[in-house]
């Protein structure tokens, strides 16, 4: 059993690394950049450590200063949350060889997913489909042309190293082509100290629907079903919701088959721990796999609800070396969950971040909600990290009722002092396209073109 973890992040994750330790009775030992001194997991964790300045890239990226931390409080292992170095496989090599666990998969399997062009490589090589591109990272100017041509416009150029959102364009012919294949590199090098590009086809409107699995060292795999994560702004996911009302209704057949796929690339990479294998899905029902998030995910509270099963719990036993405790068989999914990712930014403002002290903060409650968040009244939300102060998930016995719930909860939230989406999600919760349960990635474009008209005049 371990005696005691090291949370190597911030923010609401950290916070909710800290609980599931708490109820496993493990200690638990913070660490924060001189910006979070005044930060929900440093006040919640057994003990904490500064290890640097406010810039992530000089403390919540440092290796060497994470490890010296988990040394000198003498830790059993790392959660590393998503984001920062949750993906990175050197650091989990670096806990191997300090004898820390990370907790996540083995630094082999993260190796076999090690970048986004070679994960969609090893998903050619077992049969599932990928998007029409290139073979793996694209060297030339010449290649990039030749792979567009051969697939057809429009493309997608994106970074292997890619993630959140960044590294993507999108090009409609040659000239736009060329012109963002060398910023695409340059920009991926800045961002994420690696130029790699890889080019894919464009899929128009499609959705995007992922799989939770779950994998032990004995090389048992299972996944836990699907999240719909189509509801997103600049390729960012800003609602996400379990079951998926597009396999719910329309393509009933395709639950089994992604949920298989996954399971199969997970097995061919030897997968240990809690991971996403996510795809998207066209208007025609075809499914491509996309990329492999090797680590818990912002949005793992909406297959919680709808299982039952505490996925960070499970990610600690998993590393500890137990076995699996459910066969696919065993997993059930019950009632309907959404999730609203609640951030610091201005809606009436192009989404402006809009860090600063809250002054006043209520948090919904009551039945079938749910809050993961880091902040309180008087935080003050610093302006290096991501703009995102918590998650709002609600839980209903089926869709209607959990969106009627969801909006039921952002009605009572209060957040003052700084600007937050709230507003906006109660636009997206009360839109009746999303009622419906039809919308693809590009509803907030559509939505933003019709409604923030009516935002402004609330405003006013
Ligand atoms: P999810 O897939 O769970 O929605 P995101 O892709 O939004 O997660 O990423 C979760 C967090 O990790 C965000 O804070 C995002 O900015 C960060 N992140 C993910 N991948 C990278 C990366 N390659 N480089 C930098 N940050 C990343
Ligand atoms: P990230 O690592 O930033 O999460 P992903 O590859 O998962 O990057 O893509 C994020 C989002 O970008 C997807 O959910 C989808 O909306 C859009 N996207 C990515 N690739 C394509 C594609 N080939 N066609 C259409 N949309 C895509
Ligand atoms: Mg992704």
């Amino acid at each position: 059993m371990f005696e005691k973890i090291l949370v190597a992040n911030r923010g609401e994750i950290a916070v909710r690394i800290i609980r599931a330790c708490k109820e496993l009775n493990i200690r638990t030992v913070a660490v924060y950049s001189e910006a979070d001194a005044n930060s929900m997991h440093v006040q919640l964790a057994d003990e904490a450590i500064c290890i640097g300045g406010p810039p992530a890239s000089e403390s919540y990226l440092r290796i060497d200063r994470i490890i010296s931390a988990a040394e000198i409080t003498d830790v059993d292992a790392i959660h590393p949350g998503y984001g920062f170095l949750a993906e990175n496989t050197h650091f989990a090599e670096v806990c191997d060889s300090c004898n820390i666990r990370f907790i996540g998969p083995s630094p082999r399997a993260m190796q076999s997913l090690d970048d986004k062009a070679i994960s969609r490589a090893l998903a050619k090589k077992v049969g599932v489909p990928t998007p029409p591109g290139s073979e793996s990272t694209v060297e030339k100017e010449q290649d990039a042309l030749a792979v567009a041509k051969r697939i057809g416009y429009p493309v997608m150029i994106k970074a292997v190293a890619g993630g959140g959102g960044r590294g993507m364009r999108v090009a409609h012919n040659d000239i736009s082509l060329v012109k963002g294949y060398h910023t695409a590199r340059s920009e991926a090098e800045k961002a994420f100290g690696n130029s790699g590009v890889y080019i894919e086809k464009y899929i128009e409107n499609p959705h995007h629907i992922e799989i939770q699995v779950l994998g032990d060292n004995k090389g048992h795999i299972i996944h836990l079903g699907e999240r719909d994560c189509s509801i997103q702004r600049r390729n960012q996911k800003v609602v996400e919701e379990a079951p998926s009302p597009l396999l719910e209704h329309k393509f009933r057949k395709l639950r089994d088959k992604i949920g298989k796929a996954a399971v199969k690339i997970a097995e061919a990479a030897r997968y240990t721990s809690a991971g996403t294998v996510e795809f998207i899905v066209d208007n025609l029902g075809n499914y491509y796999f996309l990329e492999f998030n090797k680590r818990i995910q912002v949005e793992h509270p909406v297959t919680e609800e709808v299982t039952g099963i505490d996925l960070v719990r499970y990610q600690i036993m998993l590393a500890m070396g137990e076995p699996l405790r459910h066969s696919q068989s065993d997993i059930q999914i019950k009632g309907h969950a959404i999730e609203c990712r609640i951030n610091a930014e201005d809606p009436f403002d192009d989404f402006r971040p809009s860090p600063g002290r809250i002054e006043m903060y209520f948090q919904p409650g009551g039945r079938g909600v749910r809050v993961d968040t880091h902040a309180y009244a008087g935080y003050t939300i610093p302006s290096m990290y991501d703009s995102m102060i918590g998650k709002l998930i609600a839980t209903g016995n089926d869709r209607r009722e959990a969106m009627d719930r969801m909006n039921r909860a952002l009605s009572e939230y209060m957040i003052t002092g700084i600007k937050s989406n709230v507003s906006f999600q109660q636009a997206i919760m009360q839109d009746p396209n999303f009622r419906r349960g039809v919308y693809s990635t590009s509803f907030i474009e559509q939505l933003l073109g019709g409604a923030r008209r009516e935002l402004i005049d609330e405003k006013a």
